[in-house]
């Protein structure tokens, strides 16, 4: 039996969170479990990042209802989740998660069948009910442990959350390899808030991390595309892969993808800078931008008794079916990678005929931007993305009249000199040749 840890209370005064600072859904989802009974307090990363002075992405909610409990005393919630259940309280289009207070895995259980471990240590299911301070204990890092009971203002701190805060260290809660062997994506969640943080992470993290790394294959591939996309999200996504590239985590997560590809850090900025206007993000257009390499190598290799666009259809699904063992790449996104690829030798090709249909593309933007994208990372395509560019800037009529001028306005230098430059395309970067007949 672990000891149970004692808590330190500190008042708003010490730690300067007020309930105003407080999502008004997640006020009432902890008010309404206490006047029901219960204990509940807001827990995790709201807690955490409000104390920082961040914006929390989400509220969390923790109570010794169990579920069910949970479920008939909301009359918009849901039960979510096998391995680890949870209740969705909804306030219109705003969701608060609700979890009930659970026990750590070193104890015994008489709730065995809840709680299921692989030999490697791995949990598999983790619904064994438990006291606060049990809770506090199973979390995974020290700052993400602390529990603001918004009625009296106070935290409750059972495992030095709160100094490692103002170390800005981010630190296990017990055996750091234990902790890692339970549940793997901890580490990528360990990466995630380092690069958000911008805190250190505890010196025994970076010892674990190749082991750890290796145990990614023991997740399931769904689980790990949720958490990939939380790294494209997150606004950090340049100094996350930063940390992938420079660890055994990249082989881990996409051994097909170079960890210099210039093309992937430009898109990471891009990214970010995009999260940072609120605008949105697609996984689909970062999948596209990871295994291009692949797919543009797959291609070079490929068949040569097949036509271009079947060439590129059967390297575009074996690039993306060696990613898919590892992360699973959902259908939605696979053809949008897909299209983005299709498009390339479209947009390059500065004809009438492929301008007109890849205008027409449904996924033209994001082709575009990709074109755009290689053009600025050193791909031969400058001439192509600047043409599509200036495009833009022209009404209905402005641009039916330049891609007529494709046709025959395409003067005999330029010719020539884009056949010299094809000429000169280096190896890797077939896929993207203007003498591709896709068009
Ligand atoms: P954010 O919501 O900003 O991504 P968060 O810390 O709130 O960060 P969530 O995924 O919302 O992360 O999880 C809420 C809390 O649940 C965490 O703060 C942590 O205490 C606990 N938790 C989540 N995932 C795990 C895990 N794999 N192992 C142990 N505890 C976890
Ligand atoms: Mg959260």
């Amino acid at each position: 039996m672990t000891p149970t840890p004692s808590s330190t209370r500190l008042s708003a005064r010490r730690h300067g969170l007020f309930r105003d600072q407080v999502h008004q859904d997640a006020l009432d989802t902890v008010e309404q479990l206490r006047d029901a009974g219960y204990e509940a307090y807001l827990v995790g990363g709201c807690v955490r990042d409000l104390l920082l002075g961040q914006s929390p992405k989400d509220f969390d909610v923790a109570t010794n209802a169990t579920p069910e409990e949970v479920r008939d005393l909301f009359r918009r919630s849901r039960l979510i989740g096998r391995r680890f259940q949870i209740v969705h309280v909804r306030y219109g289009r705003h969701i608060i998660e609700v979890s009930t207070f659970r026990r750590g895995h070193s104890e015994d259980s008489e709730q065995e069948d809840e709680r299921l471990h692989a030999d490697s240590g791995l949990i598999l299911r983790d619904n064994v009910w438990g006291s606060l301070e049990e809770d506090a204990t199973r979390r995974d890092f020290t700052v993400n442990a602390l529990y603001y009971d918004p009625v009296d203002e106070e935290i409750r701190d059972f495992v030095g959350g709160i100094s490692d805060l103002s170390a800005r260290r981010l630190k296990f809660i017990g055996d750091t390899r234990l902790r890692l062997r339970e549940d793997p994506v901890r580490l990528l969640r360990a990466v995630r808030f380092r690069a958000k943080l911008g805190f250190e992470l505890d010196p025994e993290i970076m010892e674990a991390l190749p082991d750890c790394a290796r145990r990614l294959r023991e997740i399931p591939p769904a689980r790990l595309f949720d958490e990939v996309c939380k790294f494209f999200e997150s606004g950090f996504s340049s100094a996350i892969w930063q940390m992938l590239a420079t660890t055994p985590l990249r082989a881990a997560l996409f051994p097909s993808v170079p960890p210099e590809d210039p093309l992937v850090i430009a898109a990471m900025a891009n990214t970010d800078a995009r999260v940072a206007e609120d605008k949105p993000v697609t996984p689909g257009f970062l999948l596209a931008v990871l295994l291009w390499r692949d797919y543009a190598a797959r291609l070079e290799a490929g068949d040569t008794r097949r036509s271009g666009s079947e060439a590129a259809a059967a390297a575009a699904s074996a690039a993306l079916a060696m990613e898919h063992e590892i992360i699973t790449i959902p259908r939605r996104f696979s053809q949008f990678v897909r299209d983005v690829w299709h498009l390339q030798p479209r947009l390059e090709a500065l004809r009438p005929k492929s301008a007109r249909l890849a205008l027409e593309h449904p996924r033209f933007r994001a082709g575009y931007d990709f074109l755009v994208l290689r053009a600025a990372t050193g791909e031969p395509v400058e001439e192509a993305a600047a043409w599509w560019t200036s495009l833009q800037t022209l009404g209905q009529e402005g641009r039916a009249e330049a891609i007529e001028a494709l046709n025959a306005g395409v003067d005999p230098a330029r010719k020539k000199r884009r056949k010299r430059k094809r000429k000169t395309r280096g190896a890797g970067y077939a896929a993207t040749g203007g003498e591709s007949d896709h068009g």
